[in-house]
């Protein structure tokens, strides 16, 4: 705790100094006048983040939050879901509890918040892989708030839903806080896992809504980056957040991805292996990642690359991995010291790296939400950037036969049927009709209508073509502008080496199925707080 103390300090000579900022809503009782509460959030903003603005719907849903009603955020990846619920956090008396899906991704989140350009803002984490120490000195402070017989310097609580559920210690302490009006909100980050249409479906998800039962009156958030409208009704239901809770859905369109499929259904796997080579080649010093089904072929694929590509430095992630083997990969990364990370699709949902230039499939994804959600992570910084995916026709039965599963452990039931109509989804987009817009099929599928095209800004690969352009020629800025043919599919080496699945790529295949995030996601160790 000595920690928070610090911080705490920090931020409150922090607040003190910018006239009462962080004590607005204690000090006044109904919501501040817009201008005013507009300049106050404009200011904490500064102080707490280091931020000169805001970004679209970012503080429309923290002004919702403040005035203590549910909110629902549907931003696309990279639009700042977090400051959503982070600013008011710091701005609502007591302490604030996050729920969120994966270790790695709770981590990062807390970690960067401890070194906020303030000086820190009071957070920790209370999942599997925290301390034995830390979890305890968590929960004393909770505890002795709780009892009214010490300060809650703890802003923000992140937690897995499986520990929510399962730490009745925990819940005596939300309890406690809960009497003495010490729990601000609860947020679901993610929020897309509640819902059996969402493509990481998590069971515990699903009794967060019972939350609802156990602490009246607390405001709820959930955010997400892909929810289609089945989705999002369904979470609404779940969370049972209320009918008059603010919404806030930003369009999915990521204009500056540039969207398109290759078909080497005609060809081997070796040719999409020789596409994905000459793909990054062309491209020295970008930053990219390059999605494989298996393990195996991640692995491979970055021994390819780093053999054939001059300047590329190439690097395999997967769950595989030991955690330190993961975290050297990642950190050389995100240093810029590997250029193309090869990954299965488990890597990275809270990876944030802004200048990744582009996203390429290797293979079929399992969802066109899964798809989005990866391709999505290229371009955050807003400069245009490529999504690819080679498609083969065969890559379709070997996911329906993952998704499906094996002998004993064979699925059935509506979630499985939900499952393989998701994966004709991604199917269907990968065959979109030449005379259509594959963004436009992209986007409209989350509910979103683009618009005929992008403008004068890159597209698809199909208006492309209809705009008489010879393949890609409105790239990433450091490509050239042209490009050689992709193999000709009858040029096929061979059939594809045809090899079964292990469980392990199984469990990265499925990232998302699996409701034990310690298999999936062992935890990065870290100092926790
Ligand atoms: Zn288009």
């Amino acid at each position: 705790m000595q920690t928070n103390k610090r911080q705490l300090t920090m931020m409150e000579m922090m607040t003190r100094k910018r006239d009462g900022v962080g004590a607005a809503p204690r000090a006044a009782p109904g919501p501040p006048q817009p201008d005013a509460l507009d300049e106050k959030l404009a200011a904490a903003n500064r102080v707490f983040f280091g931020h000169g603005s805001f970004r679209p719907g970012q503080q429309r849903a923290i002004r919702g939050a403040l005035h203590g009603r549910d909110v629902v955020v549907v931003l696309p990846t990279g639009g700042g879901k977090s400051l959503c619920y982070q600013l008011p956090a710091l701005l609502t008396p007591g302490v604030t509890i996050v729920v969120s899906p994966l270790l790695s991704l709770i981590e990062d989140q807390v970690s960067a918040l401890l070194g906020a350009a303030c000086g820190g803002i009071p957070a920790a984490h209370l999942t599997s892989g925290t301390k034995e120490a830390a979890s305890r000195s968590v929960l004393h402070e909770l505890h002795k708030a709780g009892e009214g017989r010490g300060e809650l310097g703890l802003k923000l609580l992140y937690v897995t839903p499986e520990r929510l559920a399962a730490s009745p210690t925990f819940g005596e302490c939300l309890a406690k806080l809960h009497r003495r009006r010490l729990l601000a909100r609860f947020v679901v980050d993610e929020a897309h896992c509640v819902s059996e249409w969402g493509h990481d479906f998590r069971p515990d998800y699903r009794k967060l809504g019972n939350l609802r039962r156990s602490y009246p009156g607390v405001p709820f958030m959930a955010l997400t980056a892909t929810a289609t409208p089945a989705c999002e009704a369904d979470l609404r239901r779940s969370l049972k957040i209320s009918p008059d809770a603010l919404a806030h859905r930003t369009s999915s369109d990521r204009p500056n991805l540039h969207f398109a499929v290759e078909d080497y259904s005609e060809g081997g796997a070796n040719d999409v292996r020789e596409a994905v080579v000459d793909f990054v080649r062309r491209r020295p010093g970008q930053c990219g990642i390059v999605y494989c089904m298996t393990q195996a072929d991640a692995e491979a694929c970055a021994d390819l690359l780093s053999e054939r590509c001059d300047d590329v430095k190439a690097a395999h992630y997967h769950a595989g991995l030991s955690p330190a083997n993961r975290r050297v990969t990642q950190a050389a990364w995100q240093a810029g010291r590997v250029h193309v990370v090869c990954a299965t699709i488990a890597y990275g949902m809270g990876i944030d790296k802004a200048d990744v230039r582009y996203v390429v499939h290797a293979s079929l994804a399992k969802s066109l939400e899964g798809y989005y959600q990866e391709a999505g992570r290229a371009g955050r910084d807003g400069a245009p950037s490529r999504c690819v995916l080679y498609y083969r026709r065969q890559d379709v039965a070997k996911i329906r036969k993952l998704v499906t599963g094996f002998g004993r452990m064979k699925r059935r039931g509506p979630r499985l049927q939900r499952d393989l109509d998701k994966l004709d989804d991604m199917v269907k987009y990968c065959e979109t009709p030449r005379s259509c817009c594959r963004r436009q099929r992209l986007v409209g599928h989350f509910g979103a209508d683009p618009g005929p095209g992008n403008g004068d800004r890159p597209c698809c690969d199909l208006c492309d073509r209809r705009a008489g352009a010879a393949a890609p020629p409105r790239a990433a800025p450091a490509a050239p502008p042209r490009r050689g043919p992709p193999p000709a599919p009858g040029r096929a080496r061979g059939p594809p080496p045809v090899r079964a699945p292990k469980p392990a790529d199984v469990v990265d295949l499925l990232g998302g199925f699996s409701s034990d995030e310690d298999v999936a996601y062992p935890a990065r160790k870290r100092r926790a707080r």
